[in-house]
């Protein structure tokens, strides 16, 4: 077949996933800075689909997927694991923080990383599980307070038809089970992967999708025909946007991507504050950026596009939605703050630190 018809087919995307500087230089002309990058130790996974690298002629998506010198600069109180997810893994892929839903690990691979991921400790990492969910599928049976699973990794979407129709069938197989969503990147950068044949899957199962995107230039016409055919197929869709310095931090750009999604039948749901993972300073706004920005946003432009602005809690505290200044409170670099069962949090904002 010719590049044109096979480059549409999501195995071929992931197949010639970009992974190294000299197939990147194949795609875009790199810059003094993004080439001396690689010279340096790259922590964190790197790899993007030829789809995507096709969008990096966006100068705000660049830095958010191609490595720079930051990420080897470890700023105040980040962590590798700033959520204390492997404090409350309940099995090697079930993270079990808040009372009525976990978080299941299903995968650790994407097709394209991101440099700010929360999880980039084990994403794309080579890892000792063998990847069984018996013993979680056991778990989730045996704790019949859970109502809601959420799939995660790493992206489940990137998992072949048959692995996630077999795992879903099981997860649905558990009565209590009410809720089951995928968290997912694909329409964004492998939107060739939504297919009609997967989304018969996710309709059969009634899986939602909670899918992340931070920029409209990330709204390609194969992304909104991606979301175009899961809304055809009847599939829930939300939206989950991370709050990026110099990327998505102005209210302008964020409602041409809130209206953006709205457009496609995506509802927005939250703007998450950066959280504090090792080398992220960079891409980290103040709290007090946060509020302002969504403070702009709420009666400006349809409530409709206005998602949540949440601090997931350091320390596993889970999502806190925050609304106003009078919600926070500085004790020196940190940002302080109560979650869902009144006990205080805190979030490391150091100022000026980069
Ligand atoms: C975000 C998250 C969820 C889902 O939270 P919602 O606020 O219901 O979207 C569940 N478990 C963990 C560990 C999470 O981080
Ligand atoms: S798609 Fe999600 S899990 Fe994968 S690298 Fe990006 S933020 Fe991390």
């Amino acid at each position: 077949m010719h590049q044109s018809e096979t480059s549409k087919d999501w195995k071929w995307q992931i197949a010639n996933q970009i992974s190294t500087r000299d197939q990147l230089d194949a795609y875009i002309d790199l810059t003094d800075s993004e080439r001396a990058a690689f010279d340096e130790k790259i922590p964190l996974s790197f790899a993007i689909t030829p789809h995507y690298a096709g969008l990096l002629k966006h100068a705000a998506l660049r830095s958010t997927v191609i490595p720079t010198g930051y990420e080897n600069h470890v700023g105040t109180g980040e962590l590798a694991d700033p959520l204390g997810e492997e404090d409350h893994r309940a099995t090697p892929y079930l993270i079990h923080t808040y009372p009525d839903k976990v978080l299941f690990l299903a995968t650790s691979f994407c097709s394209t990383y991101c440099r700010y991921c929360t999880r980039s400790r084990m994403v794309g990492k080579p890892s000792e599980n063998a990847f069984t969910f018996e013993e979680s599928f056991r778990y989730i049976e045996q704790h019949t307070e859970i109502r809601d699973v959420l799939f995660s990794g790493g992206d489940p979407l990137t998992m072949t038809d048959s692995v996630l129709d077999e795992l879903l069938t099981r997860i649905r197989s558990i009565p209590h089970i009410r809720m089951v969503r995928i968290g997912s990147k694909v329409p964004a950068v492998l939107p060739m992967r939504i297919t009609d044949e997967l989304c018969a899957i996710l309709r059969r199962h009634k899986v939602w999708l909670s899918l992340h995107f931070i920029h409209a230039a990330e709204l390609s016409p194969e992304t909104e025909a991606a979301c175009r055919k899961l809304s055809d197929h009847g599939i829930g869709m939300v939206s989950q946007t991370v709050l990026l310095k110099g990327i998505n931090d102005n209210s302008q750009t964020l409602t041409d991507l809130f209206y953006g999604l709205l457009e496609m039948n995506v509802k927005p749901y939250y703007l998450l504050q950066c959280d504090p993972v090792r080398g992220s300073a960079h891409f980290r706004t103040s709290v007090e950026k946060g509020i302002e920005l969504i403070r702009s946003l709420h009666g400006n432009i349809s409530g409709l596009a206005v998602p949540q602005y949440v601090i997931d809690a350091p320390g596993g505290g889970g999502k806190v939605p925050i609304t106003g200044i009078e919600q926070i409170r500085r004790e020196g670099d940190d940002v302080l703050f109560i979650n869902y069962e009144g006990k205080e949090y805190r979030y490391p904002d150091p100022k000026n630190e980069l």
